[in-house]
């Protein structure tokens, strides 16, 4: 079948994103394929067009919860009663009935999390149906270069392999050599296309914002997130206490609904403020970066930062969240001198003044061209100028970045900060 006809029957869409066609005809095809596309790009349809065109079964591999339920909502619209999801949440008997529908045949795609693979009882169920394409989605799982690393993603290659899968299709966004070197040998693939997209967002324009002090911060944002079009919107503020404060002074003054989203708050009430995030409820969520994997909300208009993030790629990742439908999306700093101090403290590097700003964006370009991988806050001090439209030189420095392969995405917490703090980050 045409890819292109087949991608607008299933999905409605006139044209392919950059990579997909190349990727959807590798996998349907039964070739092994390395994904590597930013946030947003469109990496799910790379899988879930050729499982819906193939007549087997196709296995999806994702870390999270979350990840999957919404591309199987998604999926079931498109091809209702062809997707399942096996998950440890759900109750037995509603899981048996999936897997009972995947060896029947009846469903092109099923999802589940790789601890699924340690199940006798699941494996069983696989080797009875035709496994077709084997799907790794988060891929730098599998690497201990990454900072998602999960040990659970180390036998997907046996069990792909035992099942006889016709191919593995493993997709990333993050893009350095090494996580990528390591994705192609633990996972074992053979001769795979490389499908990888550059790390361009044209449709996000960047503001960087130096603040006077804190209040001064707070009023630019408002500012900024009452402008028409402006929400939905993200706005990332570094602790817990930053973002309760934030939430709640931009509650009373927005006129729409903000609420905060961090790991103080307990699973439930996260889990709500997610889901009225999702479902438009809420305008605006203030959170540290716990809001961040899990959250693939395609229209989010803004993504705002209150705090210096802790590396250009943290920063570059987050912001990433705005504008995933195509359409115009802002990322905008603001940062106050206060900010970077902070982080300089935190991480005990030598301090970094505005005077040794100069010195640092020599470093930083060193760095990339020595592949060095520590680049962090005073390097990204140095685009924090003017205020105004930074996009260029976001830009050229993201560009240069991505070249260079060190763009990578942020640590969940980051390891040089574990132990020093109280998990403010998280
Ligand atoms: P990623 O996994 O790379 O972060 P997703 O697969 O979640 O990105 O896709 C992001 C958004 O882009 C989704 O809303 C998806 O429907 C949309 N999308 C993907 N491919 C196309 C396309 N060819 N045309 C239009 N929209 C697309
Ligand atoms: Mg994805």
């Amino acid at each position: 079948m045409d890819p292109r006809a087949a991608l607008r029957e299933h999905f409605g869409f006139d044209d392919f994103r950059p990579g997909q066609e190349e990727a959807v005809t590798a996998a349907l095809a039964g070739r092994d394929v390395l994904v590597v596309m930013p946030t947003g790009a469109g990496k799910s349809l790379c899988y879930q067009l050729p499982a819906l065109c193939r007549d087997d079964l196709t296995l999806v591999v994702s870390p999270l919860v979350a990840l999957m339920q919404d591309q199987v909502e998604a999926l079931e619209r498109i091809a209702p009663g062809k997707v399942g999801l096996v998950n440890a949440q759900a109750d037995a008997a509603t899981n048996r009935a999936t897997l009972e529908a995947a060896v029947r045949g009846d469903l092109r795609a099923l999802y589940v999390a790789p601890e699924r693979f340690s199940s006798r009882a699941f494996l069983d169920a696989m080797k009875e149906t035709k496994v077709g394409l084997f799907v790794v989605d988060e891929a730098h799982c599998v690497s201990q270069w990454g900072h998602d690393f999960r040990p659970d993603y180390f036998r997907l290659a046996d069990a792909a392999r035992w099942l006889g899968a016709d191919a593995i299709v493993a997709s990333t966004a993050t893009a350095t050599p090494e996580v990528a070197k390591d994705i192609q040998e633990r996972l074992g693939l053979q001769d795979p296309a490389l499908v990888s997209t550059g790390f361009d967002r044209p449709n996000l324009s960047f503001g960087i914002a130096r603040c006077g002090t804190t209040k001064d911060k707070e009023r630019r944002i408002l500012a900024a997130l009452s402008e028409d079009g402006a929400t939905p919107a993200i706005v990332y503020a570094g602790t817990r206490k930053n973002t309760d404060q934030l939430a709640a002074s931009l509650d009373a003054a927005l006129g729409v609904r903000v609420e905060p989203y961090h790991a103080g708050l307990d699973r439930d009430t996260r889990a709500e403020v997610q889901r009225r995030f999702m479902s438009g409820e809420t305008d605006v969520v203030v959170a540290t970066n716990a809001f961040g994997m899990g959250v693939d909300k395609a229209d989010v208009r803004t993504v705002c930062h209150a705090s210096v993030p802790a590396s250009v790629e943290a920063w570059y990742q987050e912001a990433g969240r705005a504008g995933r439908d195509g359409a115009p999306g802002k990322a905008l700093l603001f940062a106050e001198a206060k900010d970077k101090s902070l982080h300089v403290f935190f991480i005990q590097r030598a301090e970094v003044d505005d005077a040794a700003i100069d010195k640092v964006a020599h470093r930083l370009f060193a760095r990339v061209e020595g592949n060095r991988y520590d680049l962090g806050v005073d390097e990204l001090s140095y685009l924090v100028t003017e205020d105004g439209d930074g996009s260029d030189r976001v830009r050229a420095v993201v560009g240069h970045l991505a070249r260079a392969g060190v763009l990578r995405p942020a640590p969940s917490t980051p390891d040089r900060l574990r132990g020093r703090l109280e998990a403010p980050y998280d």
